[in-house]
């Protein structure tokens, strides 16, 4: 079977990462038809739109996207490729593996912790008003009628969405993903203490499925003690599902436990798309030198044939991987001790070496 995958090569270092990943997924030997689409600054420089239109066909047309980073421009009032991306094609759960592998530097050992966020609402939801707009002050004032609380008038507003279909599609999720994937515990994560309304919600709501799965062990965490459970005992954790926001920041904290952002791979699944990506940025000041990691994206491709049940074929491909890193001659400069080490290879020479393993 051949598979169509948009490929979106991004912008800064995305080019060089998507580069190495899809070659090393050719030499897997599953066979896939490239469809090139790009969003972000290129896409912006090459088709006038940061998002074309002709992107959300590809993906709509294929359901598989491989994205490499993209930049958001700052100050252009334009949010950003991937919540748009996100919120458009309702890719409603961002699932990132973060697990050690020998040959990676990191001060942890043994971590093995997927955090699934949820990505379409929160925060995130992107209803904001501006401090000191008619707008603002509308919705100041509404407020305003109906707590006894003081209101800054001088106050910018951003607001936090959490809703029971948001909060239970995300927490089956996690907990359909442990199910398949054979994990024993979800841990959800809130700030119900604080925020009754919104996570408080979140968590009933995650109590109430838990109760369907009773073969997985549930438990909740308040998000700043998860924080720093994470840093003191992170073993203790399997499966973590978090609203946007935190599911945002505790995923880089992870990643960080983990040997950093060039080796945490992503993906954000909806019902009928999926697009994998790192969960790194563009990273502009290596554009164009070949030099960055590039495991985070061959990880999220290896997630990819997982979703596509290729699953041997990802086996032998996170195999090659490992033996490359344990090995530790062909990586990139940040896997190197005191990173920036003279005898680091490029993104692209790290994928050879990882080919040559898969073909031999
Ligand atoms: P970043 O992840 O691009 O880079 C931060 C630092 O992390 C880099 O300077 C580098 O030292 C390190 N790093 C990142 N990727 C690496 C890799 N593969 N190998 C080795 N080291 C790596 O974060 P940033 O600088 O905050 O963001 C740059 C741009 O990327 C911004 O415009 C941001 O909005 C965008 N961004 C895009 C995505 C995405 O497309 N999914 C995600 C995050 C940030």
């Amino acid at each position: 079977m051949k598979y169509t995958v948009t490929l979106i090569p991004g912008d800064g270092v995305g080019p060089d990462v998507v580069e190495a990943a899809r070659r090393v997924l050719e030499a897997t030997g599953i066979e896939f038809q490239w469809e090139v689409v790009n969003a972000g600054a290129d896409a912006l420089e090459e088709e006038g739109s940061l998002l074309p239109e002709r992107l959300f066909e590809s993906i709509k047309k294929n359901k598989l996207a491989l994205k490499g980073p993209t930049t958001t421009p700052i100050g252009t009032g334009f949010r950003s490729v991937n919540v748009a991306l996100r919120k458009t094609l309702d890719l409603y759960a961002c699932l990132r593996p973060c697990r050690s592998y020998a040959g990676i530097p990191s001060r942890y050992e043994n971590i093995d912790i997927v955090v699934v966020r949820e990505n379409t609402e929160d925060l995130y939801a992107g209803i904001e008003f501006e401090e000191g707009t008619p707008e603002a002050e509308k919705v100041l004032s509404l407020i305003s009628q109906s707590t006894t609380e003081k209101i800054r008038k001088d106050s910018g507003i951003s607001l936090k969405l959490i809703s029971e279909t948001g909060s239970r599609r995300i927490v089956r999720f996690a907990f359909e993903y442990a199910r398949a994937n054979s994990r024993k515990k979800v841990s959800a994560v809130h700030k119900a203490n604080i925020m009754k309304f919104s996570d408080g919600l979140f968590l009933n709501v995650a109590r109430d499925v838990a109760k369907t799965y009773p073969e997985i062990e549930f438990e909740d965490v308040i998000i700043d003690n998860l924080c720093a459970q994470l840093v003191q005992q992170s073993r203790q954790f399997d499966i973590l599902v978090l609203p946007n926001l935190y599911g945002d920041i505790v995923s880089d904290l992870c990643a960080g436990l983990v040997g950093g952002l060039g080796v945490a791979p992503g993906a954000n699944i909806g019902n009928e798309e999926a697009v994998f990506e790192a969960t790194h940025g563009s990273a502009p000041k290596y554009t164009g030198l070949n030099k960055v990691n590039p495991v985070a994206m061959i990880l999220s491709g290896v997630m990819m044939l997982r979703y596509i049940n290729e699953r041997a074929a990802a086996d032998r491909l996170e195999a090659a991987l490992v033996e490359t890193l344990a090995e530790g001659k062909s990586v990139t400069y940040d896997l190197k001790p005191g990173r920036g080490a003279a005898n680091a290879v490029g993104t692209s020479e790290m994928a050879d070496a990882i080919i040559a393993r898969l073909i031999s």
